[in-house]
């Protein structure tokens, strides 16, 4: 049985207070013992929302990591700054910085890479546009994806990390993936890392991402090859959060 995730992405949303008010409310909401729910906060609130979550079953995570060790890379953040902030987890390749920051499936897997380095766990996203999905290229832009980071990685490296498949058309706008859509990609996911580990692929958690909310959060997870979420807006409200954490 694999262990379920629930991670919140609160983006570039928020003030300090804002931030600590909600981190404050869900670990409220959590008993000693649960585990499988995390927080990825903007860097700057990062060392704030720690003093709140430590010795909680909440963990921290950070959006983003440098693909590079250290030295004159201005602006960026290295794996070892998110150690020292006690990051667990560390997303990388969110569609956003894809889309928007010009993150390749190379820089990507140098970010997963680095992230190991520092024994934070990289969670990959990936997924296809809506361009994508409708010219029938979505299996093939997540064999590109995921082999970015099994060729530089290695296939071992995964069975240390989390996916996230983020269907790119369901990110924020209220569009769901259907439970079957979204099943299909991540038996396909599982398959092609089976394919060269099948003891990684029935060990690594895949999460699935795109306007997960209280109410169809139940539907999904219960999807075999589904073992969380990767949730946005939702992840802004405790409740809902906590709600859709307890739909596992
Ligand atoms: C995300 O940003 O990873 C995400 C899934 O956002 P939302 O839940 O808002 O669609």
């Amino acid at each position: 049985m694999r262990q379920s995730l629930v991670m919140g992405n609160w983006k570039m949303n928020g003030s300090r207070s804002e931030g600590l008010a909600l981190a404050n409310a869900i670990v409220a909401g959590l008993k000693q013992g649960d585990k499988g729910i995390a927080v990825c906060v903007p860097y700057v609130y990062l060392s704030d929302v720690r003093a709140v979550v430590e010795n909680s079953p909440l963990d921290l995570g950070a959006q983003n990591v440098a693909d590079q060790e250290s030295g004159a890379y201005t602006g960026e953040i290295s794996a070892a700054m998110l150690k020292e902030c006690s990051c667990t987890y560390a997303l990388v390749g969110h569609s956003e910085r894809r889309s928007y920051y010009g993150d390749t499936n190379e820089s990507v897997a140098t970010r997963f890479v680095q992230a190991q380095k520092e024994g934070i766990v990289p969670v990959l996203c990936i997924g296809e546009t809506l361009e994508e999905r409708e010219s029938d290229e979505t299996f093939a832009v997540i064999d590109k994806q995921l082999n970015a980071v099994i060729d530089m990685a290695g296939i071992e490296a995964l069975g240390n990390s989390v996916i996230a498949y983020e269907p790119v058309w369901a990110i924020g706008t209220g569009k769901t993936a259907s439970d079957e859509q979204a099943q299909e990609v991540h038996k396909y996911i599982r398959e092609q890392i089976a394919s060269k580990n099948q003891d990684i692929a029935s060990k690594v958690q895949i999460l699935y991402g795109g306007s997960v909310k209280p109410d169809n959060a139940k539907a999904i997870f219960s999807m075999p090859d589904i073992d969380g979420g990767l949730i946005g807006g939702a992840s802004l409200d405790a409740e809902s959060f906590l709600t859709i954490y307890q739909s596992i």
